[in-house]
C-alpha cells in the first residue's frame, strides 16, 4: 500500500481524497475472525492508523514503535476482538485507551487493556459520571484533563479537545494533526439524521460545538458510527453537513412553534426536511428528532 503522507504532499486535495477513498476501501484485515461470525473489520487508513469496526460502532487505534494508542473499548466482547485485531498487526503493548465521552455503549469493556497495563484517558467530567453511576465494566480514567491534552507516542501525535457540553458533558474529539484526521463519536454520523430522540443532546450546544470543530484543521473524519457499507473515513465536510441538518431541524420546528403550532403530534406529522430525505434513518427517526426539538422550545432545555 502506498505511503499516505506522500499522497498528501503530491496531490491536489480532490485527488488526495479520491486516493484516500481507494485506500480505505481495502480493509487491511477483514475479519470474520476464523469463522466466529462477528461483524468485525479493521482498516488501515493512514500510516499506523487503523479503524476498527464492530457492527455499527467504530473506533480508531494508532500503532507506533513505542506502543499503541487505543480508543473507546465499547464493551468486553468488542474489546477482546479489538485486542485480537491489534495483535494481528503488532506485538507492541497498548499504552493508552482514550474515552470519547461517558456513554456506556462506547466506554465499557476496557479491563482487558487495563490488565495489560494501559493508562486510561478522558475529559474530567466523565470521571464524575463514572463515580456517580457505577458500572463495573468501566475502567476509571487514570489521566483526566479539562480542555486539551496531547498524547505523543512513538512519533505519533493525538490531540484531544473538549468543547463544553453538547452530547453529554465530557465528549472530546481526537485529532491526528499530521494525518489531518479527526475521530469524532456520536455527534457526526455522515449522511444520517440525528440518533432517535437525541438522547443527552443539547441541540444549541451541539450546533455551537460543530461550528467550533469546523475550525480545526482536518481533511477527513473517522466517525464513531456507520453501517458496514460506509467507508472507515468520510470527508471532513460531514461536520458542516451535520451542523446544517441540526440548524434546518431547529428552524423547521421553530417556524411552526412561532405560528402557535405547539401540538407535538401535528408537528411530527407535518415537518419534513426534503433536502435530507436520502439520509439514513430519515423515515424512521425524523419524528423523534422533531420531538427532541419540540421539547427544547417547550422547556428551554
Ligand atoms: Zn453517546
Amino acid at each position: 500500500m502506498p505511503q499516505f503522507r506522500i499522497t498528501i504532499t503530491t496531490c491536489s486535495r480532490s485527488v488526495f481524497m479520491a486516493v484516500l477513498w481507494t485506500l480505505v476501501s481495502l480493509p487491511a484485515f477483514s475479519a470474520d475472525l476464523a469463522g466466529s461470525g462477528e461483524d468485525v473489520e479493521t482498516s488501515r487508513v493512514a500510516d499506523g492508523v487503523y479503524v476498527f469496526r464492530w457492527g455499527v460502532y467504530r473506533n480508531m487505534f494508532v500503532v507506533t514503535d513505542e506502543g499503541v494508542i487505543a480508543t473507546d473499548p465499547l464493551n468486553a466482547q468488542a474489546a477482546q476482538l479489538l485486542m485480537n485485531e491489534i495483535r494481528m498487526i503488532t506485538d507492541q503493548p497498548v499504552r493508552y485507551v482514550v474515552y470519547s465521552h461517558q456513554h456506556w455503549d462506547h466506554v465499557a469493556g476496557g479491563k482487558i487493556f487495563k490488565k495489560a497495563g494501559a493508562m486510561f484517558v478522558s475529559q474530567e467530567n466523565c470521571l464524575r459520571h463514572f463515580k456517580r453511576r457505577r458500572n463495573p465494566d468501566i475502567v476509571m480514567p487514570d489521566i483526566v484533563f479539562s480542555d486539551r491534552y496531547q498524547l505523543a507516542l512513538g512519533g505519533k501525535t493525538v490531540e484531544l479537545q473538549y468543547f463544553g457540553p453538547n452530547h453529554g458533558d465530557c465528549l472530546i474529539t481526537m485529532r491526528l494533526p499530521d494525518e489531518k484526521l479527526l475521530f469524532i463519536v456520536d455527534i457526526v454520523t455522515p449522511k444520517r439524521i440525528a440518533f432517535r430522540n437525541m438522547p443527552d443532546d443539547s441541540p444549541p450546544e451541539l450546533i455551537r460545538t460543530l461550528r467550533e470543530i469546523e475550525q480545526l484543521e482536518f481533511d477527513a473524519i473517522i466517525p464513531g458510527h456507520g453501517p458496514d457499507s460506509m467507508p472507515p473515513v468520510s470527508p471532513g465536510s460531514a461536520v458542516r453537513e451535520a451542523r446544517e441538518y441540526l440548524e434546518a431541524l431547529m428552524a423547521a420546528v421553530k417556524s411552526e412553534w412561532d405560528k402557535g403550532n405547539h401540538d407535538l403530534a401535528r408537528l411530527q406529522a407535518g415537518i419534513k426536511l426534503p433536502a435530507y430525505r436520502n439520509w439514513q434513518a430519515y423515515d424512521d427517526w425524523l419524528a423523534m428528532n422533531v420531538e427532541r426539538i419540540w421539547a427544547y422550545y417547550h422547556m428551554g432545555w
